[in-house]
């Protein structure tokens, strides 16, 4: 078998690790050289840690690193995590899925969607919308989709599908979500 890139990624399931699974690897692409892609869905907000690296990556290697976030701010102050879809989010998740089309389009050799198998569930996109993205992948891209509730049509398509299973959870026992740790 030959060794060049063109493998589809799902990493799924409701354990801890699929975004920093996806994260780790990004780090490990830049440093072979490859020129990545990566994009959040729903992940509106600036209070995800990560984002102050991803920012400064984004200048040290411009041409091998681009990332974009979309999504509203699910945190309300004072009333939690906000389930409903608004308009707003459901635009979000058009132009996210717009502009992870065009990243495919494009000569990328990794490109990373980072709560995408979710959207389904939340009804942010729909399956069809997952297929073409699957559709549009070029042969030698190497592409990474992360997040719980990954539908069955698109992990049958996937080369490697790695499930973060729910063993144990701090959250179980009352640890609250932390900086630098769960975002
Ligand atoms: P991470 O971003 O830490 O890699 P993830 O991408 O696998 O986690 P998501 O399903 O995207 O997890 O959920 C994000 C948030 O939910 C994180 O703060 C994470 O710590 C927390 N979380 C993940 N799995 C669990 C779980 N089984 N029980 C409670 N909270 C969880
Ligand atoms: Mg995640």
């Amino acid at each position: 078998m030959k060794n060049t890139l063109g493998q589809i990624h799902i990493y799924t399931g409701n354990g801890k690790g699929k975004t920093t699974a996806g994260l780790g690897l990004c780090i490990r692409a830049l440093g072979a050289g490859l020129k990545i892609g990566l994009i959040f869905f729903d992940k509106g907000g600036n209070f995800y840690a990560e984002r102050k690296v991803l920012d400064k990556l984004k200048k040290i290697y411009p041409k091998k690193f681009f990332y974009q976030a979309f999504g509203e701010v699910r945190m309300q102050k004072n009333k939690g995590f906000r389930f409903q879809n608004t308009p707003a989010d459901l635009a979000q998740a058009q132009l996210g899925l717009k502009q992870a089309l065009k990243l495919l389009n494009q000569k990328f050799d990794l490109i990373i969607l980072d709560e995408i198998n979710t959207t389904v569930k939340t009804g942010l996109l729909e399956l069809k919308d997952l297929q073409n993205i699957i559709d549009a992948k070029q042969k030698n891209t190497e592409l990474v989709l992360t997040g719980r509730y990954c539908p069955k049509k698109i992990i049958s398509q996937a080369d490697l599908i790695t499930e973060m299973k729910d063993i144990k959870h701090y959250a179980m026992k009352g640890v609250s979500v932390r900086p630098g740790i769960d975002y």
